[in-house]
């Protein structure tokens, strides 16, 4: 059988299991399975091998399952990374592409990192580095991948990034795709929110936490319910737990004039934007995602410490 065959055969066979894109999956698997590249495969449309077409077969039995392409290729291109993913670790979203370049947009308009006045007492001590961003720091909470933190460690390769999560196995994942990305300057800490961090100051704060409410985790498509890691998905009751958590201790953990950029679930904003304010952040702000739902939030502590507790 030829290559064109058999991913006609593997399309069919997924729109017969009711999975919606089963052309671009069935393509993926396909592609992947072989190495080769799109154009390749259709113009020269090889007479498959045995093992080859067997491969895809099994693939596409896994797929038919429900279970998401991403963790049967094991990769995933995040804003020029290469990200391995597998089960047990959320898998890198488009929208969160978005809450990144948010970031490094944000430090380059106010090359937060490179004013040493700002620069947070305890944080990383770079003096000796002459890059404009030598004394950034920046801490990715529930890291998971380490998407976010490893793409802003490549952007800012003389920034100290940390990434912390609860999960042994997220954070496998995160150092693998260091090691991949030969990203030298991200490190994985294992434990809760900022507890592993103990009294470090950071310029930036990220986090991408479980914000789905509890009561519709059922009702998520199948791919996400019954594959990807619940822990990273539970947002607790009303879906807010970890941005209580979250907004309630950042405060100690940023210096002067620091940033915590937060993603959000697609009916938070309102909520999550109070909950900054009450702890006092300013300059509050809710960034739209490209579907215009309000997306990122993304916060200051305010420049010159008052007498006020965080
Ligand atoms: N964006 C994910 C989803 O749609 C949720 C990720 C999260 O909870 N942080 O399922």
């Amino acid at each position: 059988m030829r290559l064109l065959d058999l991913l006609r055969k593997s399309t069919e066979s997924l729109e017969a299991a009711g999975i919606e894109d089963a052309l671009p999956d069935a393509e993926m698997i396909v592609l992947h399975a072989l190495g080769m590249e799109r154009l390749d495969a259709y113009v020269n449309n090889p007479e498959m091998r045995k093992a080859d077409a067997a491969k895809i077969k099994r693939l596409i039995q896994r797929r038919r399952k429900g279970e998401p392409v991403q963790y049967l290729t094991g990769i995933v291109a995040f804003l020029g990374l290469t990200v391995q993913v597998g089960k047990g670790v959320l898998i890198p979203r488009p929208e969160t592409e978005l809450l990144v370049e948010e970031v490094i947009k944000t430090i380059k308009s106010e090359e937060l990192g490179a004013r040493s006045q700002d620069k947070p007492a305890g944080a990383a001590s770079c003096d000796s580095r002459l890059t404009p961003y030598a004394s950034l720091s920046v801490l990715d909470l529930c890291t998971g991948s380490g998407c976010i933190a490893l793409a802003l460690a490549k952007e800012f390769p003389d920034a100290d990034v940390y990434g912390t999560d609860v999960s042994k196995e997220a954070l496998a994942y995160a150092r693998k795709n260091a090691k991949i990305n030969s990203i030298q300057n991200a490190t994985f800490l294992e434990g809760s929110l900022f507890v592993p961090v103990n009294d470090r100051k950071f310029n930036i704060i990220t986090a991408n936490p479980p914000y789905i409410r509890r009561d519709e985790l059922d009702t998520l498509q199948r791919e996400i319910r019954d594959w990807e890691p619940l822990d990273a998905l539970d947002g607790g009751e009303d879906g807010m737990d970890f941005y209580r958590q979250i907004l309630s201790s950042a405060g100690e953990y940023l210096g002067p004039g620091g940033c915590i950029f937060l993603e959000l679930g697609f009916d938070q904003a309102g909520f999550v934007q109070k909950l900054a304010q009450e702890q006092g952040f300013r300059d509050v702000a809710i960034i739209n995602d490209y579907a215009g739902i309000g997306r990122i939030l993304e916060a200051r502590k305010e420049k010159f410490p008052s007498n006020k507790p965080n």
